[in-house]
């Protein structure tokens, strides 16, 4: 157990941070971050994000070197109950955060780890994640966007697409192609690179959700310096695939956050009258999804807590989170009525149905679960290597 992590210095943390939340996180801060995907909610969570950090509380599982506090899993998952508890929404960078900083710290020089992690954290420098191309997604190894070298710089051409915060991003993590002689998960490298550097440019995509939350990225001769290699030449896959969150109860918020949403549903639904026989059928299966999700939350931390590494377990929380995430913005809509159609609601059901892509999708986790938890026989894999 680290230190920090007795009972009763979890809950004066606990205290701590709810006090700091009541006082800070004000009824008019959460209106404004509200009205998610307009550029006014997007500022307006950028400005909290920046008080968060300030005040000691962006990212408690960080090293302290790198402006978090080293806490352990029992105090990030006080944490992870008192953020949701207030309503209080995750970092702006949410990508980078979780994802991307993970990697500059065991992959970054020195001098990238003092140059991008506190302006990333605090959300001086938005980031985006140039992953995924029109021809490869799940597939993400056949991707084609090629950097050469050239002298002390890397010449990229390609493109990207579904880069979310694409058109807002000061800074990519761009993964190329830098060797395609090589079996296809040889060959690919991360470079950090500036969205201002010329040949680089967003293009937003609008959803049918009506926001512009993601962005085409066309790459045509952008010269960047080799000093924007993270991690060595051709081991990108590494890159990508063994930098594992040090956010270990982020599962947590998962099903706080869910909890918290069929909450407000009941209470904004009750008393409108009774409520016909399907109706109160879905509510009660979505409490059932929300508890399902809670065991599900409970059982990946208690793995964490006696040291097991996160295992192929995390699709089965995946799956149960998309599903229910999905299951109750329609449940909301369809006990509502009407007057769903033209709000917050209407809006979450359409961009619910992306839960089912982003991060892996439900066919690709199902594979997973399927021959890593069930032990059914491997998929045929025609396009590996
Ligand atoms: C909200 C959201 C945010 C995103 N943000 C980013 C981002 O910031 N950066 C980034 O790079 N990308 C991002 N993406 C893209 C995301 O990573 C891809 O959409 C995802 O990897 C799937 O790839 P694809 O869309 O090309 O679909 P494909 O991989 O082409 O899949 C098409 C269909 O085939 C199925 N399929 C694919 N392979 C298999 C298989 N082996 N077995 C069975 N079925 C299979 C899939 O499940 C899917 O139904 C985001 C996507 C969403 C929805």
């Amino acid at each position: 157990m680290s230190e920090g992590e007795g009972e009763g210095a979890v809950e004066a943390f606990r205290l701590e941070l709810r006090a700091w939340l009541t006082a800070n996180f004000t009824h008019d801060v959460a209106r404004a971050i509200e009205r998610w995907g307009s550029d006014e909610s997007f500022d307006a969570h950028r400005r909290w994000n920046a008080i968060l950090v300030d005040a000691g509380y962006g990212a408690i599982a960080w090293p302290p070197e790198h402006g978090g506090r080293g806490a352990g899993l029992r105090q990030q998952l006080a944490y992870q109950e008192e953020m949701a508890r207030a309503g209080a929404p995750g970092p702006i960078n949410a990508i980078g955060v979780a994802n991307i900083a993970p990697a500059i710290m065991a992959y970054g020089t020195e001098e990238q780890q003092r140059r991008f992690l506190r302006p990333m954290l605090r959300g001086d420098e938005i980031w985006c994640q140039g992953m995924s191309e029109p021809e490869a997604g799940s597939d993400l190894a056949s991707l084609r966007c090629r950097a050469v070298l050239d002298g002390d710089h890397f010449v990229i051409d390609g493109q990207k697409t579904w880069t979310s915060n694409g058109d807002r991003a000061d800074w990519c993590q761009l993964y190329v192609r830098t060797d395609p002689e090589v079996p296809k998960h040889k060959g690919i490298s991360a470079l950090l690179v500036d969205m201002r550097t010329p040949g680089v440019e967003a293009r937003p995509i609008v959803t049918m959700a009506g926001d512009t939350s993601f962005s085409e990225l066309f790459l045509t001769a952008a010269r960047v310096p080799t000093a924007a290699l993270l991690g060595p030449l051709d081991e990108g896959w590494n890159v990508a695939t063994t930098t594992l969150s040090n956010e270990r109860a982020g599962v947590a918020s998962l099903a706080l956050n869910l909890r918290r949403k069929f909450d407000r549903l009941v209470d904004e639904t009750d008393g409108a009258g009774p409520r016909d026989g399907p109706a109160r059928h879905a509510v009660a299966d979505r409490y059932i999804d929300a508890r399902n999700l809670e065991l599900l939350a409970r059982r990946s931390i208690g793995a964490a807590l006696s040291g097991r590494p996160p295992g192929a377990e995390s699709s089965v929380v995946k799956l149960a989170w998309s599903r229910s995430e999905q299951a109750l913005a329609a449940t909301a809509v369809d006990v509502t009525g009407v007057a769903a159609l033209s709000g917050s609601l209407a809006q979450g059901l359409l961009s619910s149905r992306s839960l089912s892509i982003a991060g892996g999708t439900t066919e690709v986790n199902k594979n997973i679960i399927g021959e890593r938890v069930l032990g059914l026989p491997r998929e045929p894999r025609p396009t590996r290597d």
